[in-house]
């Protein structure tokens, strides 16, 4: 089990009693569909490529995938950021979004049209070779960094992710520290955390997002002198691997029941898929990364799925009226909400 020993207190609640058929349909708790909003962000997933296989991996990535993005959907998706100025920001992930197919393409073709462009990076990738180049790649081309650290604590990072990847990790953020992440203000760093899956019954809610950055800042400034702009906490929604560890663990219903007895109404507003698309290496088009992992299309009001070529087509970024919902969207709502930047409010 991996535990958070010296985490603040984070909100525990016992288990609903509610069974699975119980949980109302998440469009019920909104009171009507939830409607999508001007696109403005494209995020990318490039792929399945990763050098960890982490535990709590919602996109099931490891050494051993080779799925990535083909030369014919790159190609698209630089049309995509050349032609649509609503576009003001570039997220790439993956796997590592950096092993994957066509992510330095992507990469100067957004900087190169002034987008802001997000590397979604796992920090271990530097120590690969033939990528030891990254940091300096980073700061050149002023990428705002977001990195996993799922926990301030060795024994519980080494424990989610695997031996050794919380050394590697604390020595990349130093690397990029040197070359000015977080402290110049062209050059973002924000870390995220992930809570431990669960491996009872007695679920919590993901700690508070600035008591916890306090937390991370005074720990990793006093043993490591390491610099990071924001700390993004995210909740583990019920799919990809948590879930199949959850189904392992009898949970998976019940941390269902417990998110939708969470769900807090003022998180709606901001949540990410309503101003966002996700495309997939295959040029398929999602609301969020999570339906991108569960192979839950985004629908046009016809009921068809989109690509980035249909996209390209019709000669609009903004096809999609209603974002199409699952339960684990309870995740995005619980509590304080969650998102790719963290808490919702
Ligand atoms: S580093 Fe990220 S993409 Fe890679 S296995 Fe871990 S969680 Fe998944
Ligand atoms: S999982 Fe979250 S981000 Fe994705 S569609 Fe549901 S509420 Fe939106």
């Amino acid at each position: 089990m991996v535990s958070s020993p010296s985490l603040p207190a984070s909100i525990s609640t016992p288990t609903p009693s509610s069974t699975p058929s119980q949980v109302v349909p998440f469009h019920t708790a909104l009171g009507g569909a939830l409607r999508k909003a001007t696109v403005s962000i494209l995020q990318i997933n490039l792929g399945r490529r990763c050098n960890l296989a982490c535990r709590h991996c919602h996109v099931e990535a490891s050494p051993q995938r080779t799925e990535e993005l083909s030369p014919e959907v790159c190609q698209q998706l630089l049309t995509v950021i050349d032609r649509f100025d609503q576009i003001k920001t570039v997220d790439l992930t993956g796997g590592a979004p950096e092993m994957n197919y066509g992510f330095r393409r992507l990469v100067e073709a957004a900087r190169a049209k002034g987008k802001e462009v997000i590397v979604r990076s796992n920090l271990t990738i530097f120590f690969e070779p033939g990528y030891e180049d990254l940091p300096e790649y980073f700061a050149q081309h002023q990428l705002h960094v977001v990195a996993s650290l799922p926990c301030y604590l060795e024994n519980n990072v080494d424990a989610m992710r695997g031996q050794g990847v919380y050394s590697d990790s604390v020595q990349a953020i130093q690397i990029l520290n040197a070359f000015g992440y977080g402290s110049d203000p062209n050059l973002q760093l924000d870390l995220v955390y992930n809570p431990p899956v669960p491996t009872s019954a007695a679920f919590s809610l993901t700690p508070d997002q600035a008591q916890l950055q306090k937390d991370y800042e005074a720990y990793l400034g006093e043993h490591f002198d390491i610099k990071f702009n924001n700390l993004f906490t995210i909740t583990n929604l019920p799919i990809g691997r948590t879930k199949f560890h959850l189904q392992q663990h009898q949970l998976e219903q019940p941390y269902l029941a417990f998110l939708a007895a969470h769900h807090n109404p003022t998180t709606v507003d901001r949540l990410m898929c309503r101003n966002q698309l996700s495309i997939d290496y295959l040029g398929q088009v999602y609301d969020c990364d999570f339906n991108q992992m569960e192979g839950v299309l985004a629908l046009k009001p016809d009921g068809t799925p989109l690509t980035v070529e249909k996209l390209l087509a019709i000669g609009t970024l903004d096809a999609i009226e209603q974002v199409a919902t699952r339960p684990y969207c309870y995740g995005c709502t619980a509590g304080s909400g969650s998102s790719c930047g963290g808490s919702l409010l």
